[in-house]
């Protein structure tokens, strides 16, 4: 049907035109803290970047590339846009506020 979507979010057929479009951008901070003398003279800069090395063995190339950028554009339905605004990253309510 031409003009529908299916909520990618909860699998329910959106109305025509009711749709809302998500769009998620998960990238590394471009912007590089300065590093000062002290922070090299305290960190251990080649074990870190072992660790790292370590770590990048394991992934595969579509991982490496999700590492440095992950773009992705969802259709959802107005309640999922609802619970998507009152909770954009998924890991539920903040502790403080009251159930
Ligand atoms: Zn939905």
């Amino acid at each position: 049907m031409p003009g529908r979507f299916i909520c990618d979010r909860c699998g329910d057929t959106i109305p025509p035109h009711a749709h809302y479009v998500v769009k998620i951008q998960v990238y590394a901070d471009p912007s590089l803290p300065a590093v000062t003398t002290d922070d090299l003279e305290e960190t251990d800069y080649d074990a870190r970047v072992s660790d790292l090395l370590k770590e990048m063995e394991h992934l595969s190339e579509e991982e490496l590339e999700n590492a440095v950028h992950w773009q992705r554009e969802f259709k959802v339905c107005r309640p999922c846009q609802l619970r998507l605004l009152r909770d954009p990253l998924g890991a539920g309510p903040p502790p403080s506020s009251p159930p």
